[in-house]
């Protein structure tokens, strides 16, 4: 199949999907028209997967990293409030990726994760290269004018919160250097979260959550649409990297309490088990694409309890003392060094 082959048919199965009547071109001219509201702002995210980078080829099945494309993007979206509403994808593919079923196996999940959150793909683009997959997921949404929630309006005082659960996907990624790969079915399909008690079960659980992240979109539409959160930041490096980032844009610090940071369940009775560190995990580890958020008091009481099935947990409280990330476990308090996960400063 050529290229202009499978835009038409991209362009056939978005069509028939029709989430938005404000797209005024989409797929097939030489850029995308959306029609503008008064009082609203576009909010606009680009995220870039290289492989062996971003992801290994031989443990990615197709399926599960046109998810994560989308995915990895949802996420900043809801880290600003905002809704989702259209996306573009440009792949960059050698020639023999181009020629097996990579393709449709990728854009069957970015689909898939699309209709679950009504997200138009509305254009894209394909080009060749010489060796390695590239991906550039752009998402574009909405958030009512001035409602944007944004790193650096944190207050001391505030509480802290995260959604969800954390060190899951890093211990996914450990488990995939280790040789672990998900199981065909995975691949092919959608599996619920297993809740069975096997050591399988566990590795494949952790596999997911590194392989198909949930980004926290109904909590990022509810934060930013109900004015709950005064600051967000989704955890993407890592809660140690990202609480700093979200200090340092704020101007202030942070006191957390060890005890509270929600740690994945399949983290702790794995690698409990596996000389892995799961608080390491879940303070250092990076991609579980959670939501890492500030509440004043006044707002605490109005915050729902669960959001799509995901808990939040208040883990600490902003304080004023500039970029001094403090932890405390039992009667110890210590610097929390930021961790997470840098491109240019790997530690192999
Ligand atoms: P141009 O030469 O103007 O860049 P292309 O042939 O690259 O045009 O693209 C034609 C149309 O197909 C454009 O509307 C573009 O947005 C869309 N398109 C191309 N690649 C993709 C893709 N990967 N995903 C979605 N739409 C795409
Ligand atoms: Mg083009």
């Amino acid at each position: 199949m050529n290229e202009f082959d499978f835009i038409r048919r991209l362009r056939e199965q978005t069509r028939s999907r029709k989430h938005s009547s404000r797209l005024v071109t989409g797929i097939g001219d030489d850029a995308t028209v959306i029609s503008q509201l008064a009082g609203r702002a576009a909010v606009v995210t680009t995220d870039l997967l290289a492989e062996g980078i971003d992801f290994y080829r031989d443990a990615t099945p197709p399926r599960l990293l046109g998810h994560k494309a989308l995915a990895v993007s949802l996420s900043d979206i809801a880290a600003m409030g905002a809704r989702p509403l259209w996306s573009l994808v440009s792949i960059g593919l050698p020639d023999d990726v181009w020629r097996d079923t990579f393709k449709d196996e990728f854009f069957e999940g970015y689909l898939t994760l699309a209709d679950e959150y009504g997200v138009t793909l509305a254009g894209g683009d394909v080009s060749r290269t010489v060796e390695q997959i590239v991906i550039d997921s752009i998402l574009l949404g909405e958030v009512s004018s001035g409602a944007a929630v944004l790193r650096s309006t944190a207050q001391p005082g505030d509480h802290i919160y995260v959604t969800g659960a954390l060190g899951g996907s890093a211990a996914g990624l450990k488990l995939i250097e280790m040789g672990a790969r998900i199981s065909r079915q995975e691949a092919v399909g959608r599996r619920q979260e297993n809740a069975g008690r096997s050591d399988e079960d566990a590795i494949e659980n952790l596999l997911l959550r590194h392989l198909r992240p949930s980004p926290r979109v109904g909590w990022g539409i509810v934060l930013g649409e109900e004015l709950l959160a005064s600051a967000m930041i989704d955890i993407s490096d890592g809660l140690s990297s990202d609480i700093a980032h979200l200090c340092h844009e704020s101007n202030a610090g942070a006191l957390i309490q060890s005890a509270r940071i929600p740690i994945d369940k399949d983290v702790t009775t794995l690698c409990g088990r596996r000389a892995l560190d799961p608080l390491a995990l879940s303070l250092h580890g990076g991609e579980d694409f959670e939501l890492l958020f500030t509440v004043h008091p006044d707002n605490v009481a109005r915050l729902p309890k669960r959001v799509d099935g995901a808990p939040i947990s208040c883990i600490g409280e902003i304080t004023n003392e500039a970029g001094v990330i403090l932890i405390a476990e039992k009667n110890r308090v210590w610097n929390l060094e930021p961790q997470g996960y840098e491109h240019f400063n790997r530690r192999v």
